[in-house]
């Protein structure tokens, strides 16, 4: 049977594109999935509660959190923006929330709700889906194409679109057609530091400012940084992980970071440590820190670094010891050697280049009746909410302009 539309991959894009092209008039929709289970991102995300978008909508300040596709991504979010998504949700049945960061939740704060939202309308609109179809190669004929599916299955469609996210056969079904991949390479991963000192601080989160430095190319950022047993995580780091993943790839994940724990200048610093030196001469280093911001454990761990001894008393502390102190909380520098575990977003920078899309419709410059959205594509987001937006964006773009008008 010619299908209107095959959809290969039953992911967030996947279901959205599906929806989309079922409600927009197109008649025989179907989604092939390679695995036993549909949907199964969409059910890990978010620590199992789905951060399915934000709440920024300002679109200026919306593309700025993706390092790859911000500049497609205007367009896009002009026709489906965050708040779109919103509405599209909550208008299918599914309450949602809006934590004090600006991510947007299921109010339920389980993913499995946001799986059954997205199946229910689609088998209610009346959207095909088979799994265990792994899609192995794409011919086009006269009428479309025709899909080889595992198990020598076939299948034909007018049109297609690709749904695969970072699975490396949707970028080799994509090739097979004409198109040229940008170098995947991991995006959103914490940093791993060969210096132990910070160990006993592991759990502490705390904002900071953090400047990294990948040979000689700088990125500097702010925001909660998690200190973890083998070195750096949280909100900033896995923002600057996004943002340098291309240069921390190419260089073998070697770079430099300094942190200034306090986020405040070296005069401030030396001001604020001078008067709390004067009014607490009498006072020992290791119950007396001058920054109520800094978690005990890391004002001791500091002073063990610098090999000042806490059982000093203010009034004892050289100017050396001083100078070195204010430099270590101003600039402290750790030497980053690999990527850490990943947090608990991940996603792939790279994929289908965007130079080959037409981005008011989704669909392939090089091949017609070819679509593509969603992670598949070289757009990619940093936490937040901001890759199921994109998901749930370019794959509304495409499931609206499949129709013939
Ligand atoms: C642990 C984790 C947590 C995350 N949490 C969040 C979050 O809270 N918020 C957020 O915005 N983003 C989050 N992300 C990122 C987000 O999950 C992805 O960006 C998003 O799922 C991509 O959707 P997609 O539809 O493009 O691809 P996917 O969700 O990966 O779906 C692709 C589907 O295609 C199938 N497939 C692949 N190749 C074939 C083939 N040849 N034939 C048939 N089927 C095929 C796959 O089996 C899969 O089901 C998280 C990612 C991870 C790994």
């Amino acid at each position: 049977m010619l299908s209107d539309l095959i959809i290969i991959g039953g992911g967030a894009s996947g279901f959205m594109g599906a929806i989309t092209a079922i409600s927009n008039g197109l008649r025989s929709v179907v989604i092939l999935e390679g695995t036993s289970k549909v949907l199964e991102k969409v059910r890990i995300s978010g620590g199992g509660r789905c951060n399915l978008t934000n709440s920024c909508c300002e679109i200026s300040n919306l593309v700025n959190n993706y390092p790859r596709g911000e500049k497609q991504l205007i367009g896009l979010f002009n026709r489906f923006s965050t708040s779109d998504a919103f509405d599209w949700f909550q208008k299918q049945g599914l309450s949602l929330k809006i934590e004090k960061d600006g991510r947007v939740f299921p109010c339920s704060d389980s993913s499995e709700d946001v799986i059954s939202c997205l199946t229910n309308v689609a088998k209610k609109s009346g959207v095909k889906v088979f799994i265990n179809s792994h899609v192995k190669q794409i011919r086009i004929t006269k009428k479309g194409f025709n899909l080889s599916v595992k198990g020598n299955n076939y299948y034909e469609a007018k049109k297609v679109l690709i749904c695969t996210g970072s699975h490396p056969s949707g970028r080799r079904l994509a090739m097979s057609l004409g198109h040229s991949i940008i170098q995947p390479v991991p995006s959103l991963f914490s940093f791993s530091t060969s210096e132990n000192y910070l160990k006993s601080c592991s759990g502490i989160s705390l904002d900071a400012q953090i400047k990294l430095t990948i040979n000689k190319k700088k990125y500097v950022d702010k925001g909660p940084i998690l200190i973890t047993h083998r070195g750096f995580s949280g909100p900033v780091i896995l923002r600057l992980s996004a943002f340098s993943a291309r240069d921390l790839y190419a260089n073998k994940y070697n770079g430099e970071i300094k942190i200034n724990w306090l986020c405040m200048s070296e005069v401030e610093v030396r001001s604020k440590l001078d008067l709390f030196k004067l009014k607490n001469s009498k006072k020992f280093l290791i119950n007396n820190k001058p920054f109520n911001k800094l978690p005990r454990s890391l004002w001791n761990a500091l002073l063990l670094s610098l090999s000042i001894d806490r059982q000093l008393k203010w009034s004892d502390i050289s100017k050396y010891q001083k100078e070195s102190l204010i430099k270590c909380l101003i600039m402290n520098s750790y030497l980053i050697n690999s990527r850490g575990p990943f947090g608990e977003e991940f996603v792939t920078a790279g994929g289908v280049s965007l130079k080959e899309i037409n981005f008011k419709t989704m669909e392939s410059k090089i091949c017609k009746g070819l679509f593509f959205a969603g992670e598949v594509l070289d757009i990619d987001g940093i936490t937040g909410g901001f890759n199921f937006q994109h998901c749930w964006t370019s794959a509304w773009v495409a499931g609206n302009s499949m129709v013939p008008k």
